[in-house]
């Protein structure tokens, strides 16, 4: 038995859509990014969608396009991947974590306002597992205080939150289409957001701050002239990548209804073992079950780890909190601290939770787990 905690799915009809790119005449930045963009932008209601490398080439992209630079600070959770916080440090910013809620596990909006100070610019709110965060709470402080909100909705494709679909809520929501989230593209990533002029802040970001739009150009020497405005990178998605994406958004609704299934099961069960926290599913929003995260018993997640994994059960842990990394402690993080995500993070274990998990595969880590508690 081989059981990983996440996996993508691709089917021939994938593999046909990636050939047929393979075979045309455009290998990158053709019309597959910009259907792969229009299938986002459609699925989520977005007005504009931006693709490019990965995730974390939107985080950075979304960070650019808030005008985040030295001096600002960007408030976001501790209990998060990494890149949530580092594209801050990538503009020159300062991330400053918030704790999280003892029941969702995501950013505490309490939190957010205690740490908030002159120099406060953005929120970062990640959506763990998949739970939308309360984010008409962290939106009524941002209006307050005068700060852009962004989502890293890496966990969140497909997650609704009060009737709308995640990707719509905020300024900018970004996504990830690595391999373990709910559909994949290799790498690659997506930033949403209903704003024009953010949206073309993030079309010139992705492509070395390069334009040929006249309506931007200070001056038109003829047909070959373009003008690089700021400077951008290199976050360009390829059509071979996005033609996987384009195929696979086809198949998010099923993918996610699966999730929620699996999800369901994992409750049904795992909540009749003594010593065993589920996660809570909140009323108002529907997580999209990026992972199933369980507490378990206080002192035990090494013992119950090793286990799982002995049995061919590859469970993971997310998070280690962000500013424990020896380059946050290094850079002045050293003093941080955040009771509720380090707690959290002494006793959670991510149970495998992938759309081809078959019920049988289920089964076995349900009662390899009773069996180890
Ligand atoms: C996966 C992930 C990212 C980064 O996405 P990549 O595509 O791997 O760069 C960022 N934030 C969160 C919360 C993630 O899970």
């Amino acid at each position: 038995m081989n059981i990983p905690y996440g996996k993508q799915y691709i089917d021939d009809e994938d593999i046909a859509e990636v050939v047929t790119v393979l075979k045309s005449d455009f290998l990158t930045t053709g019309p597959a990014v910009k259907n792969f963009e229009q299938a986002v932008a459609d699925y989520t209601g977005a007005r504009f969608a931006a693709a490019v490398s990965n995730g974390t080439a939107a985080l950075h992209a979304a960070c650019y396009a808030a005008g985040i630079g030295p001096g600002d600070e960007v408030i976001t959770t501790p209990v998060t991947f990494a890149a949530s916080a580092n594209c801050v440090l990538y503009c020159g910013g300062k991330p400053v974590f918030a704790d999280i809620k003892k029941d969702t596990y995501n950013i505490d909006p309490e939190d957010i306002r205690r740490k908030i100070t002159s120099r406060t610019k953005a929120i970062i709110a990640v959506h763990y597992a998949g739970q939308p965060c309360e984010m008409d709470d962290i939106h009524k402080i941002a209006n307050e205080h005068n700060l852009l909100v962004i989502e890293d909705a890496a966990h969140a494709l497909g997650a609704d939150y009060k009737g709308k679909k995640i990707g719509t809520v905020s300024d900018m929501s970004t996504f990830s289409f690595h391999p373990v989230k709910h559909i994949t593209t290799g790498e690659g990533g997506m930033i949403t957001t209903d704003d024009k002029e953010l949206y073309q802040k993030l079309l010139l970001f992705r492509s070395h701050g390069i334009t040929r739009d006249e309506a931007f150009m200070s001056e038109n020497e003829g047909g070959w002239y373009y003008q690089q405005l700021t400077l951008g990178y290199n976050y360009r998605i390829t059509d071979i990548q996005c033609a996987l994406g384009i195929s696979q958004m086809k198949k998010l609704d099923q993918f996610v209804a699966r999730r929620r299934k699996l999800a369901q099961r994992y409750e049904d069960e795992l909540n009749k073992i003594d010593g065993i926290t589920c996660p809570l599913q909140k009323e108002g929003c529907t997580s999209s079950w990026h992972l199933y995260v369980i507490q378990t018993p206080k002192g035990r997640r090494r013992e119950i780890y090793n286990k799982l994994r002995a049995a061919g059960i590859q469970v993971n842990v997310h998070y280690i909190p962000v500013y424990k990394h020896p380059y946050y402690q290094k850079h002045g993080y050293d003093s941080v601290c955040c009771p509720q995500a380090e707690e959290l993070y002494e006793n959670i274990i991510s149970l495998p939770l992938y759309y081809s998990l078959q019920d049988e595969q289920q089964e076995y880590v349900i009662q390899t787990l009773k069996k180890i508690i």
